[in-house]
């Protein structure tokens, strides 16, 4: 049974909906984690805040008596005291922080079948990053056998999630895609990535969703296992998740530590919260630090949903507005790590076309990397079939005043008359070729080289001046520039 229907997407994100025993949900989802043995924002609260489905540790509920006991009669929805969706951790997180854990697959994934859980997960063992490779190897080997054991029990309409492993070895983690496919889980979560979270280094995290990515079928939902700070909830829907637990909400407050769409800040940093959410029309942060811990830390925690979710509302908007690019594009500059994480996609192309719808209304350029979307990429081919006017001289000005056969555009290169009314190069709001990056014109330029080459019988007279006469040269012998403003 297909469990997950795409609604509307944009970039390599999506609108979904996943079909759980209670009940449909709408991705990207972000699932708070709940500590069954803590509570601190209670799970029957959570829905207020924008929660569709949540997440709990089976491990932690086996291994506690009485919630054990509870669970077994009452399911794990009972132990919530909610009726909405629930997905259970195995205890794979235990394993990579303790090293062992005390129960076998079998054993927990059956007790997750029993407790009713919506999305059960193998104890897949999560491997880190820099693992030498033979660890990762074998870390593998046995998460594979682990899913694979998975699929044998009778679970119901459970949905069963099949994370995917191989710490920072691309191949390892695209084989492990391969398989998993194979088996046919329901939910593909990507896992042991906390490290490259808490680091900073989104370069390896991009790295791994685009290599998982370029395995898994369109279809397939993601879950970015362990990602729960909104300032990479973007860049990770734009890319293809559609699934994420944020266990940071509550980890981050204990810490005084206060999420922002744009990064963290220390409570005490701060004079005015840059927030409307209903604790920081309440509250200033003077008035929190005041209060005791265990007001302060829910208050913050309270918070932190409220941005997460907000964040969520706000990405699945611009999906609708096929603005996600231009959302990631803002987010990206939040910190460096990230726009040179997201300026990988350069090396993708081929990935995001096949994902990124090919009609939109417009094309706001937002920096450099706007000129790596698929809409540029695209349009650089489609020139190449553009049938040239019969004449001895083809006429291709970077002026917009001048009278020509072509257009020669930042980001775009060579446009035709034709297209200069319509999506993408025509709607496109660029900034004037003079206040522009170099790379926007140079991407221009090797557009026309090429444009120029596939032409090589016919002549063409380049019409340009001031900043683009530094990025034209070395030009075919086809073409001869033509000085526009001496
Ligand atoms: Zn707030």
């Amino acid at each position: 049974m297909q469990r997950f229907e795409i609604l509307d997407k944009d970039a390599m994100g999506r609108i979904g909906r996943l079909e759980t025993p209670h009940g449909r949900i709408e991705t990207p989802a972000l699932m708070p984690v709940i500590n069954p043995n803590i509570e601190f924002i209670p799970a029957k609260d959570m829905r207020k805040f924008g929660a569709e489905i949540l997440i709990t540790n089976a491990y932690i509920i086996y291994r506690t008596p009485e919630l054990r006991e509870k669970a077994i009669k009452k399911g794990v929805h009972g132990v919530l005291e909610v009726d909405m969706p629930v997905m259970t951790d195995s205890g794979s997180y235990q394993l990579m922080v303790y090293g062992d854990v005390e129960i076998s697959n079998e054993e927990i994934l059956k007790f997750q079948i029993d407790i009713g859980s919506d999305i059960i997960v193998p104890l897949d063992v999560p491997t880190p990053p820099d693992a030498d490779y033979g660890t990762a190897l074998s870390d593998l080997e046995v998460t594979l056998q682990r899913e694979r054991e998975a699929l044998k029990l009778e679970r119901g309409d459970r949905l069963l999630a099949l994370p995917i492993q191989g710490s920072t070895h691309m191949d390892l983690r695209r084989r492990c895609a391969e398989e998993v496919v194979k088996m046919g889980g329901d939910v593909y979560p990507i896992g042991g990535i906390v490290p490259l979270m808490d680091t900073y280094r989104f370069y390896d995290l991009v790295k791994i969703i685009l290599e998982v990515k370029s395995v898994l079928p369109s279809y397939a939902p993601v879950h970015l296992f362990g990602a729960g700070h909104p300032m990479v909830f973007a860049l990770a829907v734009a890319l293809g998740c559609d699934l994420f637990d944020s266990a940071a909400y509550a980890l981050y407050a204990k810490d005084d530590r206060y999420l922002t769409p744009h990064g963290t800040k220390k409570l005490e940093e701060l004079q005015y919260f840059p927030c409307s959410c209903p604790i920081c029309l309440e509250y200033t942060p003077g008035e929190l630090r005041r209060m005791d811990n265990d007001d302060k830390q829910r208050l913050i925690a309270e918070h932190n949903l409220w941005v997460s979710f907000e964040e969520i509302r706000r990405i699945k908007q611009a999906i609708k507005e096929d603005n996600l690019f231009e959302l990631v594009e803002c987010r990206i500059r939040s910190h460096p790590n990230l726009m040179f994480a997201w300026r990988q996609i350069r090396e993708y192309g081929w990935l995001l076309e096949q994902y990124d719808p090919s009609m939109k209304h417009s094309f706001l350029y937002a920096g450099v990397e706007s000129c790596y979307r698929p809409a540029v990429l695209r349009h650089h081919e489609r020139v190449l079939n553009v049938e040239l006017p019969d004449k001895d001289e083809i006429i291709i000005s970077a002026d917009e005043g001048v009278l020509a056969d072509f257009y020669l555009r930042p980001a775009f290169g060579v446009v035709p008359i034709e297209m200069l009314e319509s999506y993408p190069a025509g709607h496109a709001e660029i900034p004037p070729s003079e206040l522009l990056e170099d790379e926007a014109l140079e991407i221009a330029v090797q557009g026309l080289k090429r444009f120029l080459d596939h032409h090589s019988d016919r002549r063409f007279v380049i019409v340009a001046s001031g900043k683009w006469l530094k990025f034209l040269k070395d030009l075919p012998e086809n073409a001869v520039i033509k000085h526009d403003k001496p």
